[in-house]
């Protein structure tokens, strides 16, 4: 059976301050949610938003990483300091790191690697744009990123993965997928990771939809079969938005 998972991406807002000040309202409004709720703020407000959220239902993501342990590489953090922060998920492969930083397939590869290895929950990002869904190119793409992000993932630590379908034409543009086209292609998903990582596998992942999720179509999107979450960007910076979508 698996658990439903709703995820906040606050991307690149909140000060720490003002991150800190988030959990305090927000643990008000999901202490009895039936999902896992999980926040993930930028990394410098990372320490300081899991002693707030400590002894609450949150749970804490990064919104990225890095697939080596420590070294010279500038700006970056690594899943040991996730992990001994006290970190329990990471978001990978978000179509704003894809389009402006340009990770790859590859990249996402080490790093969900990385991840799993040091016992992170990476929540692996996959989505077509609006011309490659206009190209009908929607499915083609899907699988390529899925069997370049998931290649030779250790099959002792697949309970950790979660995936999350984000089409890149609903992100922060109001525009939801409907729940039937979300349904669909999450149920090819689930398909490919069949291939992919085996049938056990395919039906333990956790697969979210993201795209402009909020408290009006948290329901409906939840009440689809295979949809076992979302991923939220500007809906989860609010407490009471966010809210309604985890008690949907
Ligand atoms: C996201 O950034 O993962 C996302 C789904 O954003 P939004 O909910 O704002 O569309």
């Amino acid at each position: 059976m698996r658990k439903p998972l709703i995820a906040g991406n606050w991307k690149m807002n909140k000060t720490n301050r003002e991150a800190v000040a988030l959990i305090g309202e927000l643990a008000k409004v999901v202490k009895d949610a039936a999902c896992d709720v999980v926040v993930c703020p930028v990394s410098i407000c990372l320490s300081d938003v899991l002693k707030a959220a400590a002894g609450t239902n949150i749970k804490v993501g990064g919104q990225n990483m890095y697939h080596k342990d420590s070294g010279a590489y500038t700006g970056e953090v690594s899943p040991v300091m996730l992990k001994e922060l006290g970190a329990e998920y990471v978001i990978l492969g978000h179509s704003e790191r894809r389009q402006y930083f340009k990770e790859t397939d590859g990249d996402i590869n080490l790093k969900t690697k990385a991840a799993m290895a040091h016992g992170l929950k990476p929540i692996v990002c996959v989505g077509e744009t609006l011309e490659e869904r206009e190209a009908g190119t929607t499915y083609k793409v899907i699988e390529e990123q899925l069997s370049g992000s998931l290649n030779e993932l250790d099959p002792s630590k697949l309970e950790l993965l979660v995936i999350a379908y984000e089409p890149v034409w609903a992100i922060g543009t109001g525009k939801t997928a409907t729940s039937q086209d979300a349904n669909e292609v999450i149920g090819f998903i689930r398909k490919k990771l069949a291939e992919i990582l085996g049938a056990k596998a395919a039906e333990e992942t956790r697969i979210l939809y993201g795209g402009s999720v909020k408290g009006s179509n948290a329901t409906e999107l939840m009440n689809m079969p295979e949809i076992d979450g979302a991923l939220v960007g500007g809906a989860s910076l609010d407490a009471v938005e966010f809210g309604s979508i985890v008690n949907y």
